[in-house]
Parts: C-alpha cells; sequence; structure tokens
C-alpha cells in the first residue's frame, strides 16, 4: 500500500528524514545544559513514585517551563538507572509535534532535572474526568496525534508502552503532547518481554510473556480512543488479576451510544489475536489512517496543526495553572556531597550515545 496514500506531502521521506536526525543526535555526546540555579521554582504541577515536576521560571527572562525532579536515590534504590537514563536520551532525541522534548538537562548533587517546555491544559485524565466523556469528533481529533506520534517513534525502532490519559498533556490550543518515556525502548524488529505499563492497557501478550513489539501500542490505543469515547476503560475491575482475565479474554462491551465506524475501529485495536490487530498488518498505519472512522480527517492539517481543534482550552496566560492540582510543596533537598555520582556519570557532557 502506498504510504504516503492519506498526506499530501511526502509522509514516509519526511519520517525517513527524522529517523536520520534522531540517530544523528543519539549519537552525539550528551551536554548537560543549565544549572537549578537558572531557575525559580514555582509550584508543583504533578507526583510521582519518582519525585515531582513543578513549574519553573527562567530567571532571565520569566519564561516557564515544566521541570521534572528525579531523586538520584530513589532511582537506584528502585533500580530504575537504566530507565532513567533511556527517558532523558529519548526526551532529548525525539522531535515531533506531538512528542515533548527536553530543553534542558543537568544535575546536582541530589537530583537528575529535566527541563521541558510547560504544556499548560493540563493531562487529558482531568479533561476526561471532568467532561465525563468525549464526543466522538474530539475523541478522533486526539487518537490522529497519537497515531502520528506512534507512527514516528515506531519508525524509529522504539516502542512506547505507556499510553494512557494521564500521560497526555493537553497544549493552550489544544493539540496534545505525549509525555513520560520511562517505558520506552528501543527493540527495533526485536521482541521483547518486560512486563510494564497500566494494568487497563496492557496488551494480551505483554499479560501472558509471549514476547512483543509494536503490537502493545496499537492495542493500546485501542484501550485509549475506548476510554475517551465513553469515559471508562473497555477492560476494568478492582483486583488487577481479574483485569488481565477480561484481557486475554478479549471481551468488552461497547458503550449504546458509540457509532458503527468507532466500534468497528476499536475491534480492529483490540484484537488479542496480533495477526488480526491494525497497525501491524500489512497495511501498517495506512489500514487506521484509512478506516471510515478517520475519513473526515486530513492528515497534513493534523501534523502542521492547522486543523482548528474541537475543544480548546482556556488558558489566557502562558504560566497558567489551573488545570493542575494543588500539591503541597515540600522542600528541595540539598546535600553538600554528590550522591550517586558513578551511577550517573553516564549522563556526562563525555558520554557518547551508542547503547540502549
Ligand atoms: P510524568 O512523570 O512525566 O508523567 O509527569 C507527572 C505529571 O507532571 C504529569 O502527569 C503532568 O501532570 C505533569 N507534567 C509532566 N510534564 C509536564 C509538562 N511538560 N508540562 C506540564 N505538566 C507536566
Amino acid at each position: 500500500m502506498d504510504p504516503n496514500a492519506t498526506h499530501f506531502v511526502n509522509f514516509q521521506a519526511l519520517l525517513i528524514g527524522s529517523k536520520r536526525k534522531f540517530d544523528e543526535r543519539w549519537k552525539q555526546p550528551f551536554v548537560e545544559r543549565g544549572k537549578l540555579e537558572d531557575f525559580k521554582l514555582i509550584q508543583t504541577l504533578g507526583t510521582g513514585s519518582f519525585g515531582r515536576v513543578m513549574l519553573v521560571k527562567a530567571k532571565k527572562d520569566d519564561s516557564p517551563f515544566a521541570l521534572k525532579m528525579l531523586e538520584k536515590a530513589h532511582v537506584v534504590k528502585t533500580k530504575q538507572v537504566k530507565h532513567t537514563i533511556s527517558e532523558i536520551r529519548t526526551m532529548d532525541s525525539f522531535d515531533f509535534p506531538f512528542l515533548i522534548k527536553l530543553e534542558y538537562f543537568f544535575k546536582d548533587n541530589v537530583y537528575l532535572c529535566l527541563v521541558m517546555p510547560f504544556v499548560n491544559g493540563g493531562e487529558m485524565f482531568s479533561h476526561l474526568r471532568q467532561q465525563k466523556r468525549f464526543s466522538e469528533e474530539l475523541t478522533r481529533f486526539y487518537a490522529a496525534q497519537v497515531i502520528l506520534a506512534f507512527e514516528y517513534i515506531h519508525f524509529l525502532g522504539i516502542i512506547y508502552r505507556d499510553l494512557k490519559p494521564e500521560n497526555i498533556l493537553i497544549d493552550c490550543i489544544g493539540y496534545l503532547k505525549i509525555t513520560d518515556y520511562g517505558f520506552c525502548k528501543k527493540v527495533d524488529d526485536q521482541r521483547t518481554y518486560t512486563l510494564c505499563g497500566t494494568p487497563e492497557y496492557l496488551a494480551p501478550e505483554i499479560i501472558l510473556s509471549q514476547g512483543y513489539n509494536k503490537s502493545v501500542d496499537w492495542w493500546a490505543l485501542g484501550v485509549l480512543i475506548f476510554e475517551m469515547a465513553a469515559g471508562y476503560p473497555p477492560f476494568y475491575a478492582r483486583d488487577p488479576m481479574k483485569i488481565y482475565e477480561k484481557i486475554v479474554s478479549g471481551k468488552y462491551i461497547p458503550a449504546n451510544h458509540f457509532s458503527k465506524s468507532l466500534k468497528d475501529i476499536i475491534q480492529n485495536f483490540l484484537q488479542v489475536d496480533r495477526t488480526k490487530r491494525f497497525g501491524i498488518l500489512k497495511g501498517g498505519a495506512m489500514d487506521i489512517k484509512q478506516h471510515v472512522f478517520f475519513k473526515e480527517i486530513i492528515w497534513d492539517t493534523v501534523y502542521y496543526k492547522t486543523m482548528t481543534p474541537p475543544y480548546a482550552v482556556d488558558v489566557p496566560e502562558k504560566d497558567d495553572v489551573r488545570y493542575f492540582e494543588q500539591y503541597t510543596e515540600i522542600p528541595v533537598k540539598k546535600s553538600s556531597k554528590n550522591l550517586f555520582a558513578a551511577e550517573f556519570a553516564v549522563i556526562s557532557d563525555r558520554f557518547v550515545r551508542v547503547h540502549w
């Protein structure tokens, strides 16, 4: 199938060029840029087991950024050193409209600090809970961006493995930025076996330890499309073991209001049998882009962000935090000793990035 059939621009050539740039960037020595003292810490935007993400402002011109502070001690204790290094390097090398990019990276004695653009519309998760569910038009618009992002990531030989509404941010004009590359892995055509991700979004082949590749991301997209349009995920139970049973059975009940084309696209993603799953069939992503559910999508207008988003967030100022929860602020830790220097020496300015 012609890989450019759904675009006016030569999308295949664009992907080839992007891969060349990614590979070049990947091989270059990783240089630390910036330091904590360059920023004013404003407030916490989100937390996780790793530490937290803060709104900060550059002292030089007051421009806002999101600063992810990973406590080195915690990363080492939870054996996440490799994952974390991979996350930083991935964020530094990706360059795509719907993927968050690293602006600066530096270490201090206690933390690894990742500075990203501040995406002020907040998480898709909050908007979805607030609106209960998205219209099919909005579901389609968001899904289209994830599809283009997955085409790019997969073309680089990487799988994402953590799609969910919490990891998708909405920018001030209503377009998406996917974040959190902690589970990204360069697999090329190899299979991988690690059990990771979020229970409701896991593909059957991950649960069954069958070895997997890109197929798991397309399954997760099926789950996301269902959740965006229904307001709840297709496989749900309080007990994760019960969720897994439902996933491997492949049985779910579409909401009554789902249109025929929406039901059909979801069914094509939520195929337990991978030989039937959209995204990894002979037509690749083209099977998805040419599906009737996406008939109204002009893919180039999504890629170039010239399509008017069906839903725009209301953020009058660049540093507006109305879409973020309030967190209790805790003081930034200090140490006179450079903690775990050896563990993170690989991400110093001497490191040449050749291994994942
Ligand atoms: P992460 O661990 O990257 O998923 O970040 C945890 C939370 O911090 C996210 O779910 C967001 O609420 C927030 N966050 C992360 N990155 C950004 C960003 N670039 N702009 C705004 N908020 C962010």
